[in-house]
Formats: C-alpha cells, sequence, structure tokens
C-alpha cells in the first residue's frame, strides 16, 4: 500500500469508530422524566375563577419608596384572603412580618420531618403612563373574557398567592393533612426588591431556627418551541437566579477648549472602554443549570439536534456558536454587558471635566462581583478609568440529584403529562434568592403553560391567563404538597 492509501484507511476508520461511538451515545441516550401519573383536575371552576377575578381588582402597587404604597389597597387584599379562604383562616397559623408580609403554617403530623415551603407575591408592577388603552380589559378589572382572565397579576404573581390558596383550601376541604409542615410565604413588596417582604420573612424564619427541606417560588413556567428539535412544551424549574451587577466607569481630567483638545477626550476614554468590552465579552461555557437543562431535554429530541446534544462534549464548541447568537440563550452560557447610562458634557464647545457610563451586568453562578471588576479592568486597559461595582451576587446553584428538584418534577408531570420537566438558570431577580440560607434548596417555577407572547405581557400592557391554566396550577400546589410528603426525606 501506498503512504497516502495507509492515511486514508486510517482517516476512515477513524470516522467509522467515530459514528459508532456517537452514534451509541444518541441511542444510549436516556430519559430524565419521570413516568407521568395524570390528574384529574377536579374543582368548582366558577368560585375559584370569581375569587382570582376579584383577587386582581385590588391594585396592590409597590414601589421603590415605600411611602407611595396605597396600603388601604394591601389591608382591603388582606381582608379578602380571610373571607375567601375560610378553611385556610381556621387550620393555619398565620403570622405578619411588617404588618403585610405572611407567613402561614401549616402544621404536619410528623414532628420530625422538616417542613417545605411555598411562596409568592401579591404585589404588581404599575401600568405604565400612557399604556391604559393599550389594554384589551382595564387592568384591574379581573374581567373575565372567552376563557382567560385579565388584569395585573393574573401572571405575576397573584396566580401564585391565589393558586396556592385554592388548592389548600381544596385540600383542607377534603380532611387532607400534610406530614410535614408546609409553609406559605408572601411577599408584597418583591417587585422593588423584596426587603420589608421575604427578606424580612427569612429573617424571622431563621430567628426560629427553621431549616426547609426546599422552598418553591416563582420564575421559570412551562414554554411551548422553547428548546430546538423538541415540539413538546419544556417546563423549566430555575436552579439559581443569576446576580446583577452595576459597573460604573469614570474618568476626570482637564477639560479646556474644544479648539484645541487632547488627542484622548474624556468622552473618547469612556466610549473606548465600553467598546472593548463589548468586543471582549465574558467567557461563555456551557455549564451547571445551563448544561443540565440540554441533559435534560435531549432525550426527548428528534433527529439531528438529539444527536449534537448526546454528544455534547464533542459537539461543545458548536453547540457553544449557535447560543451565542441569540441574546435569550446566549445570556445562559455567560455573564452578560449592557450598557445603561452614559454622561459626559453640557455645551457644545466646552471638553467635559468628567465623563461616566454605567454597565448592568447579569453574573453566572461561580462568578463573583470581584471577578467581574477584574475582568473589566483587564479589558478595557486603563488606568486613568476608575471602576466601581456593585450589586447583588449570583445566587447558589440548587440540586438536581435532591428529592426535592424530583418533587417539583413529578408534581409538574403529574399535571402537564405532556411537557418536559428540566432545570435551568433564571436571568431575572425572585424573592427566592432570600430564602436560600433558610432550604437546603430552593426552585423557581410558576406552573403555568405560556409562550413567549405572553412572557412580554408580565410586566407589559395586556396580561391576562387562560382559565385552563389556571386550574392547572391550583392542581400543581396540590400535587407538590402531595408529593413532598411521599418522600422518605430527612435521610
Ligand atoms: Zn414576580
Amino acid at each position: 500500500m501506498r503512504k497516502w492509501e495507509i492515511l486514508l484507511l486510517g482517516l476512515t476508520g477513524l470516522f467509522v469508530l467515530f459514528l459508532i461511538v456517537t452514534g451509541f451515545k444518541f441511542v444510549a441516550l436516556t430519559s430524565k422524566q419521570p413516568a407521568a401519573h395524570p390528574v384529574k383536575i377536579d374543582l368548582t371552576e366558577e368560585d375559584a375563577v370569581a375569587r382570582f377575578s376579584k383577587a386582581i381588582t385590588y391594585p396592590t402597587i409597590s414601589h421603590q419608596d415605600y411611602s407611595q404604597f396605597s396600603y388601604s389597597e394591601f389591608d382591603g387584599f388582606l381582608d379578602f384572603l380571610k373571607e375567601s379562604y375560610p378553611l385556610v383562616d381556621e387550620h393555619l397559623h398565620l403570622d405578619k412580618v411588617n404588618e403585610y408580609g405572611l407567613i402561614y403554617r401549616w402544621q404536619g403530623s410528623e414532628e420530625t420531618k422538616k417542613p417545605i415551603g411555598l411562596t409568592a407575591h401579591y404585589d404588581v408592577v404599575p401600568i405604565l403612563e400612557g399604556t391604559e388603552t393599550d389594554w384589551g380589559q382595564s387592568p384591574f378589572s379581573g374581567e373575565v373574557v372567552d376563557g382567560k382572565i385579565w388584569g395585573r397579576g393574573t401572571l405575576d404573581d397573584k396566580i401564585g398567592v391565589i393558586g396556592i390558596l385554592e388548592a389548600v383550601e381544596k385540600l383542607l376541604s377534603e380532611d387532607f393533612q400534610p406530614e410535614r409542615d408546609v409553609y406559605l410565604l408572601f411577599g408584597f413588596d418583591e417587585e422593588v426588591g423584596g426587603e420589608k417582604g421575604a427578606q424580612a420573612i427569612a429573617d424571622e424564619l431563621k430567628q426560629r431556627n427553621i431549616k426547609f427541606e426546599f422552598i418553591l417560588d416563582e420564575g421559570g413556567a412551562i414554554i411551548e418551541g422553547m428548546v430546538p428539535g423538541l415540539d413538546n412544551p419544556v417546563g423549566v424549574v430555575g436552579l439559581s437566579e443569576k446576580g446583577m451587577a452595576t459597573a460604573e466607569l469614570s474618568t476626570e481630567g482637564s477639560g479646556g477648549h474644544s479648539s484645541q483638545p487632547e488627542n484622548r477626550t474624556n468622552i473618547g476614554r469612556i466610549a473606548r472602554a465600553i467598546a472593548k468590552l463589548e468586543k471582549e465579552q465574558f467567557p461563555a461555557d456551557l455549564q451547571g443549570p445551563a448544561e443540565e437543562l440540554f441533559a435534560y431535554t435531549a432525550p426527548e429530541m428528534k433527529g439531528a439536534m438529539k444527536y449534537v446534544f448526546a454528544n455534547q462534549a464533542i459537539f461543545e464548541p458548536v453547540i457553544e456558536s449557535i447560543l451565542l447568537e441569540k441574546p435569550a440563550t446566549a445570556a445562559l452560557l455567560r455573564t452578560t454587558i449592557a450598557p445603561t447610562i452614559f454622561q459626559a458634557g453640557e455645551q457644545y464647545n466646552a471638553l467635559p471635566e468628567k465623563a461616566t457610563a454605567v454597565v448592568n451586568l447579569r453574573v453566572m453562578p461561580g462568578e463573583s462581583l470581584e471577578d467581574v471588576r477584574t475582568f473589566i479592568e483587564k479589558t478595557i486597559d486603563d488606568d486613568l478609568v476608575q471602576v466601581n461595582v456593585t450589586g447583588n451576587e449570583a445566587s447558589p446553584v440548587s440540586s438536581i440529584d435532591s428529592w426535592h428538584f424530583k418533587a417539583v418534577q413529578q408534581a409538574a408531570r403529574n399535571v402537564y403529562p405532556e411537557a418536559v420537566i428540566a432545570p435551568y438558570l433564571m436571568f431575572a431577580g425572585s424573592d427566592a434568592r432570600h430564602y436560600d440560607r433558610i432550604a437546603d434548596n430552593t426552585y423557581r417555577f410558576l406552573p403555568v403553560l405560556i409562550t413567549a407572547e405572553d412572557l412580554n405581557r408580565m410586566h407589559g400592557s395586556n396580561e391576562h391567563i387562560s382559565i385552563d391554566n389556571f386550574l392547572h396550577a391550583i392542581s400543581f400546589y396540590q400535587e407538590i404538597i402531595k408529593t413532598a410528603d411521599q418522600q422518605a426525606g430527612d435521610q
């Protein structure tokens, strides 16, 4: 044989081996979904819908400035809860923190078992001025039209509060008693950071020495068309939320007259720093919750996508470059950089003495604010630019091997048997981050089936939800309480 023939034979051999190995991985990929035990939804629909609709009519809007709250609306909402859920009122013990943060304790029969917590918030974001008329139904009407309930809070997050209370009221009406304590924790200022609500509730529970198995908050949802190569809707359970940092870049120096400028002006210096950051970008890596998202969805995919994701290790560079093309998936892989404020100059013919820019960053779990500062300084490489970084660190990453995650997954599958339930990373902030320190794990999942369009309505106009989704959510909360009891726990 000639040399090139040997080489060709060798290459063919390697290629065949490659196909065998990757093909084997493709075939051997097994589902990570538990078998669904579909539940029948058994509720008096009209009554539940009427209560949810009424809940929407209280404009419980939160503001950065706490003196701007209309507390009478919050009082009204609390009275409404007391009247509407008499069994909850009778059987659960209620404590209030800062008057409006609610801790309901439903005592379990087994003292030795650690509790679980279900949390949600009943404050809502305001209606942006000038958008009132964009709404198909008035935002605080709670109007029910064509099988949909309308208004601010129907998705974010009165659905959580009302869904949980409906579930508990229903279980109480059936004389169900949980084995482990179930806490219902409702915040009233999540949209402005949760300091007086969730944070204070967590402080209070910490002081009582209560440690939870897990706490479940809003966050991910069941979304259609979310993962490429997968027809089924995917329910994403947030294991962690990214940190949020504010980096202020500033430079000061002689301004002078614009007729004889220095080669590098203050504006030029800050502009160059931003341009360098955007060009460089933080390193991207498919790891942690994002990697798990694909590990859980790949077995349910079809064809080429399944082949690629079955061999994630080999195709990682290809997968990463595909994911980096879209902002929504790029954010799964790296800390993101968003310049949001740029300030300098007042007069057209005077060089400003100072220029500043503010960059909003969403920080990957595993990276610290200190890492962020170091990266920025190294990238812009300019001693005359001061870099000041403040913000919240990313939250710890909750476990997917625990029975906690499996219980959430099982409950979701029972209510949405067609959905693939997978872990993921949340980009936005939630109250859940306040609960990390009092729970073994925290998960972020709202049990509703929605589209990407619905997601945009959350803080925008025309927020609404289908009655069907509302009933499924109630059913899910019943399931999670029951499923958590069926676990051995405390091992
Ligand atoms: Zn929310």
